[in-house]
């Protein structure tokens, strides 16, 4: 059995906007997760976090790099090749309200992958799933027979984690799971979630664009900037010593509820915005926001390298 069970080397995604721009998504981003573990991907909207997720779930086709899925390569595999193995991987989506078919009931969106992969043959079969699978996500088997519309937000995104446990996948890709959520529910499905993980031992890739909502899933961050991975290192370790000035600048935004702390608490946050992923810029692809950035950071591009153990960082600071 393999330690890992996804291993993502050098993945990179483009996409071509008309004959000659060129949106660099993803580039050279390599991590992995071991079985019964969680990695949180952060980083702003439009790092290239969720293209990372839907290359991995093969809803793009890699632009470059390798992706094994349990120690096989599903790189390159046609979806029909695919199918078998998406059985171990399965996919939790950002919004609850429109990743589920408004016109199926909740007992049909839980046993659509059932029957998709002939775990059972029929609805009645399926029943024997959907209702424990309803009960272990905090709904009833009263809530079956509804549609989508009829439930909150919360409730629906309940629903969306049914769907992806019923299959008892090994990996589950949680693309922003609760973001779409109110403050007051948010822990309640991360609960879920984490309670989940402890009884099966199943694997997450929980992305979120904020360092505060990994924290207490995480047992490994991966921070994204521009398509790019610019730290990777146990949980703890990311929020006890960040490295890179990118994701100190993120910690450094997270709220903090106690006054005393927070008027310790520097002013926080990554000034200015964004670049284009068309055209990012050259050398450290953060050097135009960087507080400490140097001559070599615009001409050189850092490599991801450890600079302490199990702690790897792509900045010149650490060269
Ligand atoms: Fe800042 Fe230079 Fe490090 Fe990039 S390489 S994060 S610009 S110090």
């Amino acid at each position: 059995m393999n330690e890992n069970i996804l291993e993502v080397e050098h993945l990179t995604q483009h996409f071509r906007l008309g004959r000659k721009e060129v949106v660099h998504a993803v580039d050279d981003v390599s991590f992995c997760i071991r079985r019964g573990q969680t990695l949180g991907l952060v980083g702003e909207s439009g790092c290239g976090k969720s293209s990372c997720a839907r290359s991995i779930i093969r809803v793009y086709d890699p632009t470059g790099g390798t992706i094994l899925l349990d120690g096989t390569d599903i790189t390159h595999m046609s979806q029909k090749q695919l199918q078998p193995l998406r059985r171990k991987m399965q996919m939790v989506f950002q919004d609850p309200y429109s990743s589920l078919n408004a016109r199926m009931t909740v007992r049909d969106i839980i046993a659509e992958p059932l029957l998709a992969h002939h775990v059972v043959k029929n609805r009645e079969q399926a029943n024997s799933f959907v209702y424990p699978m309803l009960e272990r996500v905090g709904l009833t088997r009263e809530h079956a027979d509804r549609y989508a519309h009829e439930f909150s937000g919360g409730q629906r995104q309940r629903v969306g984690i049914a769907r992806a446990l019923v299959l008892q996948p090994e990996l589950v890709i949680c693309d922003e799971p609760i973001s779409a959520l109110d403050v007051s529910i948010q822990a309640q499905v991360v609960n879920l979630l984490r309670d989940y993980q402890q009884e099966k031992g199943l694997a997450y890739l929980f992305i979120a664009h904020d360092l505060s909502m990994v924290r207490y899933v995480s047992d490994v961050v991966g921070v994204m900037y521009l398509g790019q991975l610019v730290e990777l290192c146990g949980a703890e370790e990311i929020y006890s010593h960040p490295l890179h000035p990118y994701t100190q600048g993120l910690l450094s935004a997270i709220p903090v509820a106690n006054p005393a702390l927070a008027r310790q608490k520097k002013s926080g946050g990554v000034a200015g915005d964004l670049p284009s992923p068309v055209t990012p810029p050259a050398g450290c692809r953060f050097h135009t926001r960087c507080p400490f950035a140097k001559p070599i950071c615009s001409q050189e591009a850092p490599c991801m390298k450890e600079a302490a153990p199990g702690h790897s960082v792509a900045c010149h600071l650490y060269d």
